[in-house]
């Protein structure tokens, strides 16, 4: 019997309320509220079950508290943008509500994503007895759940690889399949990884290598890349005796043409440009042209497979371990409207907030997922859609 609040109505959001209306026996009652209502109520109709919706400006912390304070939610799932986090931590520890994410803090000025101007808020949730769960996407979030299980499976863990493969087609030129500014910005920064106890830092995109998908993927070119999970897990692994950790994406040869030229003609750049007396920001007007996310779920076909490569020992022996989901573009389109990169997040957002729920995860505090059991959220992940599976080298 539990409240959810969940802000944002765009791709995760829509596949997170699917989830949290399928788990009657956990959330009772759900609302829905972003800035543009007519999303939220769009997405209400699509729903099997009646929820609530409002507007909210979710950088504007009075409104939320307001909305938090007529809603009563047990927690607040924010599926907005990552420029929100800290907005909306503020309003959670304001009313003392349990607060779940899915992307980490980002100001809307630099292209610089770190947690901690949300780990900041620790002593905070601690004192007002409330839990923040960082990151309940699947990287971070899965990715960071099957590191905390596969450790059982390690004495020694010499290296982890999170390897991110979107083998969907959505037959566009060029089209991201999650809010196009966060995207481009994450594709466009600088890389980095870890290596014997510090971050390198290489140019954007600077390493490739070919990696050999399973469930029929096959061999695809991965791309290193930044990405907020390697900062909390690599020193989580240390006891492990971690030497490396980093995280890879797979893109196609004609997304890299693309983004190049744009980064060429500065259409990425995320500082004001005087255009005609008004100030434009390149990477903004950009996002209004390409196609929305939300419009690719009918026409993105093929799978995604996200999952961890883990090589150290055990008693000794060498061990290899890969662990992941495969997820299908169409059959997430058919349940939730939304295509498997919306999926694959929205589900474990979901399973976040029921963890905190039902008290399975409990706080206080502000927490990365590896911090808690990974058992019951595998378990979920089974239950609710996005199964995983084991390959043993
Ligand atoms: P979308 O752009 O599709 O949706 C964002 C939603 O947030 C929109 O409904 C938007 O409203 C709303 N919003 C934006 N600003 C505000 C505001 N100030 N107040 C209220 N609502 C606001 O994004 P996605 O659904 O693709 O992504 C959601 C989150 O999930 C992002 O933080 C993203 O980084 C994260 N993510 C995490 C992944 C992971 O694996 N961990 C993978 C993919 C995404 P409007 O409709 O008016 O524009």
């Amino acid at each position: 019997m539990s409240r959810v609040l969940i802000i944002g109505a765009g791709g995760v959001a829509t596949v997170a309320a699917h989830k949290c209306v399928q788990a009657s026996d956990v959330f009772t009652d759900i609302m829905i509220a972003s800035r543009t209502e007519s999303r939220c109520k769009k997405l209400a109709a699509a729903l099997k079950r009646p929820v609530q919706t409002a507007q909210v400006d979710a950088d504007n912390v009075p409104q939320l508290v307001e909305l938090i304070k007529s809603f009563r939610p047990d927690v607040v799932l924010n599926l907005a943008l990552p420029y929100q986090d800290l907005h909306i931590m503020d309003a959670c520890l304001e009313t003392g509500v349990d607060y779940v994410d899915a992307a980490n803090y980002e100001p809307p000025d630099v292209a610089h994503f770190e947690y901690s101007w949300q780990w900041a808020y620790r002593d905070r949730f601690r004192e007002k007895g409330i839990t923040a769960l960082l990151g309940s996407g699947f990287d971070p979030g899965v990715s960071n759940v099957y590191t905390a299980w596969e450790k059982q499976y390690f004495d020694v863990i010499d290296t982890l690889d999170i390897i991110d493969c979107n083998a969907g087609d959505n037959g566009q030129a060029f089209a991201t399949n999650f809010n196009p500014e966060i995207n481009i910005r994450e594709v466009t920064a600088k890389g980095k990884y870890y290596k014997d106890g510090k971050f390198i830092e290489t140019e954007p995109l600077e390493f490739s290598k070919m990696f050999d998908f399973p469930a029929g993927i096959g061999p695809k070119k991965i791309y290193l890349l930044w990405h907020e999970e390697l900062e909390s897990l690599a020193p989580y692994l240390k006891p492990y005796g971690l030497k490396e950790a980093r995280f890879w994406m797979t893109f196609s040869d004609n997304y890299i043409k693309h983004l190049e030229v744009l980064q060429d003609v500065g259409m990425t750049r995320i500082d004001p440009v005087m255009y005609e007396g008004h100030e434009i920001i390149p990477l903004q007007f950009l996002k209004a042209l390409l196609p929305d996310p939300a419009s690719l779920g009918p026409l993105t076909k093929g799978k995604t497979c996200i999952g961890c490569l883990l090589q150290g020992s055990k008693d000794g022996k060498p061990v290899k371990r890969f662990v992941y989901n495969v997820c299908d573009h169409e059959e997430s389109f058919r349940e939730t409207g939304a295509q498997a990169v919306s999926y694959t997040t929205g589900v474990p957002a979901m399973i976040g907030a029921m963890m905190l729920a039902t008290g399975t995860w409990k706080g206080p505090g502000v927490f990365n997922m590896e911090e808690f059991d990974p058992a019951p959220f595998m378990q979920k992940l089974n239950e609710y859609g996005l199964p995983w599976e084991e390959i043993v080298y």
